[in-house]
């Protein structure tokens, strides 16, 4: 039987009271609401939607917190006293806590009502819901007090929480920051341990996010991040497509870098390889002014040995004039 994880209870109808195989009519593109006219558990309908010959039907009952299932999405009941909408219509009928005129509805019953709705609205592509387009009641489609003056007062209620619930909003996630947030159930509820590592599996390896950066933390919580722009979409659709809650909880603050890491990373290799080539530049170029200097050095002792050979001489010759002097005096003398 096609339809909703929230249903308590599955009791088939009658086969001559629903029509199979609602592909060949039309698709799903409305959730028609009916009251009871009456107090009635799930089971009472169940066994009404069982009798032969009773020729109606309905997809869904909902009394107090119990879902009652009857047909199949994928077939038509016969609920709406119109063939056509039968066709559209997902149908359900809602217990009465009382009787006329004003034929209420319990509070409980009204939330089970409301989250029923929400999930059919979900998982057929009718969210966000509009009154009287794609959430209608019995008395649009034929003559009928049905669903009564209560339940039709909380129509427009029942579509707004409703598309209350199928709203995921992602307006709190900064991209690049971690963050913790819960996955729930499609009711909401927590999801047990084998289901949240088999859903965070896929959900992390369909949002693209790193799987060592996603890790349970506690019952439904999750931390994924740093979160880049796109990634809420991902989520959002994935989590959407999965009849799963996505629901922002708190940032994680990322710890800081350490502030001297033990190994160099990368790029401090490579400062190091240029300082490196640095090193080995200066060392060259002293190298080549020692080289100049000391050829400088070389020339100017080269200078100084010819000077000092050339006073030597000079020296030389002055003795040997003065010597050459004194023979001529000594000769004027004698
Ligand atoms: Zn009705």
């Amino acid at each position: 039987m096609i339809g909703s994880n929230l249903v308590t209870k599955h009791m088939q109808a009658y086969a001559g009271n629903y029509t199979k195989g609602r592909s060949r009519y039309s698709k799903i593109t409305e959730i028609t609401v009916h009251h009871c006219a009456g107090v009635m558990s799930i089971d009472d309908l169940g066994r009404l939607w069982q009798r032969v010959g009773r020729e109606g039907s309905s997809h869904y009952g909902v009394s107090g917190t119990q879902i009652g299932q009857y047909v199949s999405e994928d077939d038509i009941a016969w609920t709406n006293s119109h063939w056509a909408s039968n066709c559209r219509a997902v149908t359900i009928e809602t217990s009465n806590s009382g009787g006329a005129p004003n034929w209420p509805v319990a509070d409980d019953t009204l939330q089970t009502l409301i989250k029923l709705v929400a999930d059919i609205a979900k998982r057929n592509g009718l969210h966000p819901l509009v009154l009287g387009k794609t959430l209608t009641w019995h008395s649009m489609y034929a003559a009928t007090a049905c669903p009564g003056p209560y339940l039709k007062g909380k129509l427009q209620y029942i579509v707004d929480e409703a598309n209350k619930l199928n709203d995921v909003t992602f307006d709190a996630v900064t991209p690049g920051r971690n963050c913790i947030v819960a996955i729930t159930g499609a009711d909401g509820g927590n999801l047990t341990g084998g289901d949240i590592s088999y859903y965070l599996t896929q959900w992390v390896r369909n949002s693209g996010l790193d799987p060592d950066t996603a890790i349970v933390t506690r019952d439904g919580l999750v931390t994924v991040g740093p979160l880049s722009n796109g990634d809420q979409i991902l989520l959002k659709k994935y989590s959407y497509e999965q009849g799963l809650g996505w629901q922002f909880s708190e940032y994680i603050e990322t710890p800081e870098e350490p502030a001297e890491p033990d190994e160099p990373a990368g790029d401090d290799i490579e400062a190091l390889h240029a300082e490196l080539e640095a090193s080995k530049a200066e060392a060259q170029a002293l190298r080549n002014s020692l080289a100049s200097v000391t050829a400088e050095r070389d020339t100017a002792l080269q200078q100084a040995r010819e000077a000092g050979e050339k006073a030597e001489a000079a020296t030389e010759r002055a003795e040997h004039a003065e010597a050459k002097i004194k023979a001529a005096q000594a000769a004027l003398e004698g």
